[in-house]
């Protein structure tokens, strides 16, 4: 990417005084940082009017492309209406109409809704409301399971359940009780019976201290869009229920049609006790989670005032009204059009546009599920930051593509049209077929 005179000067306001996300800040002196001036569709447009399609949907979030106008609309009516207000005490009906309709999308068993405000604080809530579950019911559960190569968050509660080294390691001494059995190992029927096996030895020894079993279903997004069979989802819910433990499903990223249904946990046709969503949820707007539950937890705490303790867990912008109008829009956005019949074919016409990929020697696995597909190399040391140079390189022929390590990966908002997968997909071969060279490792 060229650096002109006014993205350059933007750039260096913005490094005099801001620390980003996921950065090492001094890769910044060589690695130029991108100054957006504005968004429509799937395209984003820096301030000397170069484009790039966003294929990762500004970090799973976006669905229906940047300034989509239904959105808009709804938020600047919610905007002239009620900014914020308290919701304890206070209610009002962007919450409580999304709310609703969220009941009625997602599993049968899911009926009371808990508003949060971001993915990571979604998992903590939910994580204490499985343990005070128990504890209301005389028991103490002190210890979480979930996946191997899980990614739930990065505060401290939500970093304890995941399970990737990168962010995860350093923090090791400061994190709550907890256990990971593996994940299956690909997407196979037998993989996933393997990894049953597995979730049950561990089950029959520590259940009685486990509150909950949490997992990504389906597609564990962090840890490399690692992807297995929905039948280990089925196996998941017969096991937890058997051995008295919750099952949050964690469809942060996976929820909202991203996986080819409206939630993962459709393709096992289960209920969890709990389904975090937060991402998708306002169509990429605005922050904002949810913690879905059933009545069962529900009424283990609705009790007198002196009997058990309420569930004490509050954020400031919980159940924010512009959010959730957001929300209101997007899920309208559903009901009007057939998004997920469109995002089908979408997803099989990119998928056949891969099969000259295979011929490539550093391709080791093309795998798709849905709205999500990723292209695993081979023949790289982490060290040689190979995805980067593709995150470089594809940016420089105006495509934002931002691999996880050595996997290059599409998550584009579903009204990318089949030009701009084209455009997305032949700059992401020119990327891998560029760093063929590099390839070390036998
Ligand atoms: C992104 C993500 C989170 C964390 O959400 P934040 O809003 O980034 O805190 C949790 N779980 C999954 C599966 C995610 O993809």
């Amino acid at each position: 990417m060229s650096i002109t005179r006014e993205n350059s000067r933007i750039m260096q306001r913005d490094l005099e005084v801001i620390w980003h996300p996921c950065t090492q800040m001094k890769d910044h002196e060589t690695l130029p940082l991108v100054p957006i001036s504005s968004g429509k569709g799937v395209y984003l447009y820096d301030f000397e009017g170069n484009s790039y399609i966003d294929a990762v949907s500004s970090w799973w979030v976006n669905l229906f492309g940047h300034s989509n106008t239904q959105i808009n609309d709804k938020i600047k009516a919610q905007l002239d209406t009620l900014e914020h207000v308290l919701l304890a005490g206070f209610t009002h009906t962007p919450a409580i109409d999304l709310a609703h309709k969220l009941v009625d999308i997602t599993p049968k068993n899911l009926s009371k809704v808990f508003y949060v405000d971001n993915g990571s604080s979604a998992v903590e809530a939910s994580l204490k409301m499985s343990y005070h579950y128990h504890l209301n019911r005389g028991k103490t559960k002190p210890i979480f399971l979930s996946l191997s190569n899980s990614y739930h968050g990065e505060t401290i509660g939500a970093l304890s359940v995941g399970d990737v080294k990168l962010y995860k390691e350093t923090y090791e001494p400061l994190l709550i009780a907890n256990m990971q059995v593996p994940v299956p190992k690909d997407q196979s029927i037998s993989s996933a019976d393997e990894a049953l096996e597995a979730l049950e030895e561990v089950l029959i020894s520590k259940s009685s201290e486990i509150s909950a079993f949490i997992i990504e279903p389906l597609i564990q997004g962090a840890g490399g869009m690692h992807m297995y069979h929905p039948q280990y989802l089925v196996g998941a819910r017969e096991l937890t229920i058997k051995y008295g433990v919750h099952l949050i499903a964690d469809e942060i990223m996976t929820g909202f049609g991203r996986t080819g249904k409206m939630f993962a946990c459709d393709y096992a046709d289960i209920s969890p006790d709990f389904m975090t969503l937060s991402k998708g949820l306002t169509g990429g707007y605005l922050p904002l989670s949810v913690v879905m539950t059933t009545d069962d937890v529900y009424n283990a705490f609705y009790c007198d005032y002196n009997e058990h303790k309420a569930f004490l867990h509050s954020h400031s912008y919980t159940g924010n009204p512009l959010a959730c109008s957001a929300g209101l829009a997007t899920l309208e956005i559903f009901e009007q059009n057939d998004i997920l019949g469109e995002n089908e074919k979408k997803s099989k016409y990119i998928k056949d546009s891969l099969e000259k990929f295979s011929k490539l020697s550093n391709i080791k696995e093309i795998r798709q599920q849905g709205m999500i597909t990723a292209i695993e190399l081979k023949g790289y040391k982490s060290t040689q930051r190979t995805g980067l140079k593709i995150y470089e390189y594809a940016l420089s022929q105006g495509v934002l593509l931002r691999p996880l390590g050595d996997v290059i990966y599409f998550m584009p908002p579903y009204i990318i049209t089949y030009e701009q997968i084209d455009e997305m997909i032949e700059v992401a071969y020119r990327g891998i077929e560029m760093v063929q060279d590099d390839i070390i490792t036998p």
